[in-house]
Parts: structure tokens; sequence; C-alpha cells
């Protein structure tokens, strides 16, 4: 029944309020980082706070390079473009993301090809992946063409889903023995692990979000993370005007892109990522006790896949029928209580309806039964003041 989980729910985050699905937890740390920025009078590009949010992300995902973006859908536009993907090139990627995984591909001149999700991970399934590139592609000399679009396949893009890790090592594996770019759309995975690695560092590029709902924020903002200098350099050019460096004249040495962050937002985001580890632990704790309640119920309890860690970013719920998830859904917003439905399928999107696919049987059943329960950190505990 739909009580049983609201009354649930109202007991983790409180009888009264409403209660939003995500939202950010902010408090002293923040107000004092802010304020040094405010007084320092560098609150837009090219502040010191920038790189120090850089620094400070690549050694907590353990990344040798962090470029810094004014969102995660810069980022992976920024990541889409290092990696030489452009026009008409097709870019193998799950239908079931947030529009922006495919809108980047887009903005590009490039195309998305949609390729079904695993169930256990809701990410990108490695043996579709496979299966389309053994049954529908041919090798040329300029490179992997797709048969059905006669288009070349540069790059593949996973998302792990929820802040659940997806089969990132064969996925990458399988990009390896094809040749093809990986780009991880890692902007709901901040602090997730697969076998004891961040994610978004198994590939040649991966992204991060700190828009207001994500894990931490930064107001807003992205981040670009690579292991590969050169990589690096063109993404920080590129993202910055491709401004040649000198102290007064204005050279540019092609069309490059106002992406960078500004200073004041990665000050916010210096703080966030100092309590990430307090977030994680109240995150997890949060889905322990979901997935408790779930236990003997109806709606099945999305868990941690094997061999992963999840930073729990948003709790998901998979009903036993479309009916009974749009009625939840319905009379729990009535109630103030914002639980969601998840995306419409990429697919099924007006912009993106003639793009090819292989099939994706497994995303049109989950995007009619899951549901996202509210998953904020608790306040009291997060804030410390
Ligand atoms: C949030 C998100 C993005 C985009 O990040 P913004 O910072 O909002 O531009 C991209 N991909 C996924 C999967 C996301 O959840």
């Amino acid at each position: 029944m739909s009580e049983e989980i609201q009354n649930f729910i109202r007991s983790l985050y409180g009888y009264e309020c409403p209660v939003p699905l995500h939202e950010p937890s902010l408090g002293r740390e923040e107000q004092e980082i802010i304020l040094e920025c405010l007084k320092s009078g560098y609150v837009s590009s090219a502040g010191p706070m920038v790189g120090r949010f850089e620094l400070d992300f690549s050694k907590a995902v353990n990344s040798p390079y962090a470029i810094s973006m004014v969102s995660g859908t810069a980022a992976l536009h920024m990541g889409l473009l290092v990696c030489d993907v452009g026009p008409c090139d097709e870019v193998l990627t799950q239908s079931l993301s947030f529009v922006a995984t495919c809108n980047a591909i887009h903005y590009t001149g490039a195309r998305p090809t949609f390729i079904d999700i695993s169930p256990k991970t809701l990410g990108l399934c490695p043996d579709s992946l496979q299966a389309f590139l053994e049954g529908n592609t041919h090798q040329t000399k300029g490179g992997l063409v797709n048969k059905n679009t006669g288009n070349l396949i540069k790059a593949v893009i996973p998302m792990h889903v929820f802040g659940l890790p997806c089969e990132i090592d064969k996925i990458a594996r399988i990009c390896q023995k094809w040749n093809l770019v990986l780009i991880e759309d890692a902007a709901e995975g901040l602090g997730s692990k697969y076998k004891g690695q961040q994610v978004g560092t198994f590939g040649d590029v991966g992204i991060f979000s700190f828009n207001g709902n994500k894990i931490i924020t930064a107001g807003g903002g992205g981040m670009l993370v690579t292991a590969d200098e050169k990589i690096a350099e063109r993404a920080k050019h590129l993202s910055t005007t491709a401004k040649v460096s000198h102290p007064w004249l204005f050279q540019h040495d092609e069309i490059g892109y106002n992406y960078r962050m500004p200073n004041i937002n990665a000050a916010l985001g210096i703080a966030q990522l100092g309590k990430l580890d307090v977030f994680l632990r109240e995150k997890r704790m949060i889905a322990a006790k979901y997935q408790n309640f779930f236990e003997n119920r109806p709606e099945l309890y999305v868990t941690e896949p094997d061999n992963s860690h999840s930073n729990f970013w948003l709790n998901a719920i998979v009903f036993p029928s479309g009916e009974r998830r749009d009625f939840f859904i319905k009379n729990s917003n009535q109630k103030n209580i914002f639980v969601r439905p998840v995306w419409e399928p990429i697919h099924n999107l007006t912009m993106f309806k003639s793009c090819d696919r292989g099939p994706l049987i497994e995303t049109n059943r989950l995007a009619d039964l899951l549901v996202n329960l509210p998953s904020s950190p608790i306040k009291e505990i997060c804030n410390g003041d």
C-alpha cells in the first residue's frame, strides 16, 4: 500500500514539511568560504578557488587531472570534443539517462545510438553492447561503421544511474577491443566505487556534476577527469575560449568555449567536497533503512550491484505494475512527498526518436516501474550547527 511507504518516508524525514527528493545540505563551512571568496574580490573566472577545487577533486577521486566546468553537461560536451567526436559520428549510450547525456552528444553534431541497460545496475549492459557491435557493425579503414546507418561509431558513454556503478570493467574491455573511446557519465556517481576504484576514472574521460540536486553541489558546475595529460590540456584550453596564454594579448587559436567554473562556485564546491565522506555515511545509512523496509514488500528495492560500493545518491524501487507506480507517485506528491518516476527514456523523446538502437527490452520495462524515493542526507547530522 502507498500509505505504508509514505509513513516510512515521514518517519525518516519528519511529519510536517514537504519532503524533497534531494536537497543540498549547507552549513557554516559553506558560509565561511563564500564570504572569504567575496572578500577576495575574485568571484568570476580564474580565481584561486578554481585550482584548489580541482586539486582537491583530483585527490578525492584519485585521477591525475581534473578540470572544472560550468556544468556537467558542459563537461560532457567538452569530453566528447577532446576525444574527437564530431559531425555524423555515433556514440553508443543508454536511453535510460538524464537527457543531458544525449544533448551533449548532439551539440558535437554526432548522434546517440541506444543500447539496453542491465536490470541489476540500471547502467549500460555489457552483453547488449557486445551483441550490438557484433551484429551491426563492420571495420573499415576509417574506423568502425554502423551497418544500419553508415556512420562511424566513435565512443561509448555508460552512465552510473542514481550512483549505482555499472559493470564498467567489462565495458572498458569491450571499448578496448573495438577501439572505441570510453567516456563515463558519472554525474551522479561521486563517491561510488567499482572494485574499489572511483567510477568516472575507468575511461578516457569521466565527468561529474555539481548541480543543486547532486551529491555535492557548487551551486552549479561540473568536472572533467582524465589520466591523459594531452586530453587535460586540450580540455582546459578549449574551455577557456582557446586563449593562447599571454599576460595581455588576446590571441585565440580555434573556436573555443566559455566553460570554466567561476571562482565563487569553486569555493562552494571546496566546502561541499570536504563533507563528502559525511554525506556518504549518512546516505548509506538511509539506504540501509530503505532496504530493510522493503525486504518483504511487493516493491523491489534496487540494491548495490556486485563488486561495487554505491553513493546511494537516489534510492529507487521497482513497482510490480505501472498502474500501481503511477498511483503511488500521484498520491505521494499530493501529500507533499516528492517521489519521482525515472526519466522518460531518451529514445522516446522527439529529438532522438529517429536514432538507431539495439533491442531496449529492460529499458522499456523498467521505465514504467521505477520510482525514486526522497534521499537527502539528514540535515541535523550533516549541517553540524
Ligand atoms: C545531472 C546530470 C547531468 C548534467 O549535469 P548538469 O550539471 O546539470 O549539467 C548529466 N548526466 C547525468 C546522468 C546527470 O544526472
